[in-house]
């Protein structure tokens, strides 16, 4: 397929019922890879049109992380600048030992990768197909879903429950064919988590052959329970971590996929790229550091608690979130609340279809929230 696609990818992909225009994207996908429309939460962001904000804009579109990398990151993205012309792999080796070193799991079970977004849409390519759909919470994180309505993998979306937990029978059971099953813990957009026995419970009850794929981008923030330890039982899983939440890494780019080496390896059938020497020597730094998760943890937890207090004082409705992101109901379509919001100079992010009247707000700085506090209050009450 236009040299792009190997003989046994090829086969693989007739095997498992692509069509031929499945086919033709699937390798549009593999070749195109970063600059897909699909690709991540910056560019899920952009289909919101947020290219035009003003330069003292309050930027809590996206979930990014306003405190940016720590100093040991900086200082070590400052000490390898000057060596660029080389591609360094050792770095990329580093950062993969001290991963595993932490999750105390061997290497060979840990990928780098360019940030999560690569390895989650290599996911869906490896392991779903038209006849292996994606089982996906509503609301939820959407990339997954791109990828797959790009290569024609149907999707199945579950609501979450009434304490907007994963429905984890409902998932298990959405279809007996399922290739991927995606557990997103906290739940992005909500902000919510899904205990882990429930998700052991998936793991232990989903259909055979399906793989579930917990991606723990917040998990840090939320201080909730990983999942290294069913990679280590050899279970069906494949864990996303990013570099872009708790580590403030989002434009430096560093994440890993974590799971059996023959899942990673069928993932890693889909897409291979060099890592950027400065997101890996930062991400091995920030790993080192001892108090940036709890002591970030807590300063977000702060801040999204004050916030919380203010919504509920003025009898606001939002989701309880433990993460870096919240719901709230604007009682109006969620779009109107938006534009309105962008006059204040508050970027909020996006509105879900199954919730049309909330929208998406990320935990900022203390200063940025009691912007987005006058904003809002002036906006509900036009
Ligand atoms: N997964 C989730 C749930 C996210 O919210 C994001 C980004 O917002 C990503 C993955 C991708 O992050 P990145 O590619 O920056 O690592």
């Amino acid at each position: 397929m236009a040299g792009i696609l190997n003989k046994e990818q090829e086969e693989d992909l007739l095997l498992r019922g692509f069509t031929r225009r499945g086919f033709l994207r699937l390798a549009a996908m593999v070749a195109g890879a970063s600059s897909m429309p699909f690709y991540n939460e910056p560019a899920l962001a952009q289909l919101s049109k947020v290219t035009d904000a003003p330069s003292d804009a309050v930027m809590i579109n996206a979930n990014e992380n306003p405190l940016g990398p720590c100093p040991e990151a900086m200082e070590a993205v400052h000490n390898i600048v000057a060596k660029g012309g080389r591609y360094l792999y050792g770095e990329t080796d580093k950062l993969q030992a001290a991963m595993a070193t932490q999750e105390d799991i061997s290497p060979d079970s840990v990928r780098i990768f360019v940030g999560s977004s690569p390895a989650l849409h290599q996911a869906v390519l490896a392991f779903t197909s038209p006849t292996r759909p994606l089982v996906i919470a509503d609301p939820g994180y959407e990339a997954g879903e791109r990828a797959a309505n790009f290569i024609g993998t149907p999707v199945v979306k579950v609501p979450l429950t009434p304490t907007y937990a994963h429905d984890v029978k409902a998932m298990a059971s959405a279809s007996a064919t399922a290739g991927l099953i995606y557990i997103c813990n906290p739940n992005n957009p909500s902000g919510t988590l899904t205990p882990k026995s429930e998700i052991e419970w998936l793991v232990a009850n989903k259909p055979a052959g399906s793989v579930v794929m917990i991606d723990e981008a917040y998990t840090h923030i939320a201080g909730a329970p990983f999942n290294s330890d069913l990679v280590a039982q050899g279970k069906d899983v494949v864990l996303l971590r990013t570099f872009s939440k708790i580590y403030g890494m989002a434009g430096l780019r560093a994440g890993a996929a974590i799971a059996r080496p023959e899942l990673l390896d069928k993932l890693g059938e889909w897409g291979a790229t060099m890592m950027p020497i400065t997101g890996m020597v930062a991400a091995t730094a920030s790993l080192q550091s001892k108090d940036l998760v709890p002591t970030r943890r807590r300063l977000i937890a702060q801040v999204r608690e004050d916030t919380f207090n203010f919504l509920e004082r003025n009898n606001y409705k939002f989701v309880p979130s433990v993460s870096n992101c919240f719901m709230v109901d604007t009682g109006r379509p969620g779009s109107n609340a938006v534009l309105a919001m962008r006059k204040e100079k508050v970027y909020v992010g996006r509105v879900w279809p199954v919730w049309p009247e909330y929208v998406r707000v990320t935990v900022g700085t203390a200063d940025e929230m009691k912007k987005f506090q006058i904003a809002f209050s002036k906006v509900m009450s036009a």
